[in-house]
């Protein structure tokens, strides 16, 4: 008898939740069919051949099924598993934040190419230390603001325009910067004026922030920035992030006690 349609994907599991005794349902994002449940038949038994490539953090390339709204597991392979994640809290409680906001944003039936790219490079980048978690959490934070459409406005003030000014502020509700001295206009005439949330930045950190907006994926983490500037860059990309998604993440509250002990 002929197969059923047999669908191949590639993915990144990003939740997997536990359902009966043996099954799992499993959240995968792929580049061809964007954000999918897909059941997983047994993949919960220590047997099943299906455990490892059905895990969390799994980039796994599965054969599937469809029917109505669901996809069922057919064969599944783990292609890459960043296992040095789970490896300490701090990792892994960053890696689920990514994890939870792909989960938020990414949809069923769009594509999401560059999305799942730059998931995959962030968890290595993770995963194998290549840059301060910080730098990684900000370049991930605002690369997705990137791909959702949402890239702020970073070339000049957007009051007067000016563009090389040493202090700035950041607009957290607007996406765009004010100068001091236009903010300060602002106070004044508030009623006239766009009203935001305003973080403080510095020259170099709205150059990194223009780096990660405008680089290659392979080059994301490859900015420096004092210690100082580091603190300002992720507090913007965190706030902007959280603002535009309007919501918190247990994971990224998790991580945040996580660094501090
Ligand atoms: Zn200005």
């Amino acid at each position: 008898m002929a197969e059923q349609n047999l669908i191949k994907v590639k993915g990144i599991v990003t939740r997997s939740v536990q359902y009966k005794e043996n099954d799992k349902i499993i959240t995968v994002l792929t580049a061809e069919l964007g954000r999918i449940s897909v059941y997983c038949h047994g993949a919960k038994s220590n047997k099943s051949k299906f455990l490892t490539p059905t895990r969390l953090f799994c980039f796994s390339e599965f054969v599937l099924t469809r029917k109505k709204d669901f996809y069922y597991i057919k064969e599944a392979d783990y292609i890459e598993a960043f296992f040095n994640i789970v490896n300490s809290m701090d990792k892994l409680f960053l890696g689920q934040y990514f994890l939870e906001i792909i989960n938020e944003i990414s949809v069923e039936g769009e594509r999401h190419d560059s999305l799942l790219r730059l998931t995959l490079n962030s968890l290595y980048a993770l995963s194998n230390d290549m840059a301060h978690f910080d730098v990684i959490k900000s370049a991930y934070e605002l690369r997705v603001c990137v791909e959702m459409g949402l890239s702020p406005y970073l070339l000049g003030c957007r009051e007067c325009g000016v563009a090389d000014e040493e202090n700035v502020y950041f607009d957290v509700l607007n996406g765009n910067i004010v100068c001091k001295s236009c903010l300060l206009k602002e106070e004044n005439s508030l009623e006239e004026r766009q009203t935001g949330m305003y973080l403080p930045a510095t020259k170099s950190v709205i150059a990194a922030m223009q780096y990660v907006e405008n680089t290659k994926l392979e080059r994301l983490f490859s900015f420096q920035l004092t210690e100082e500037a580091l603190k300002l860059f992720t507090n913007i990309t965190e706030k902007y992030l959280l603002n535009q998604v309007g919501k918190s993440f247990v994971t990224l509250d998790l991580y945040k006690e996580q660094i501090k002990s």
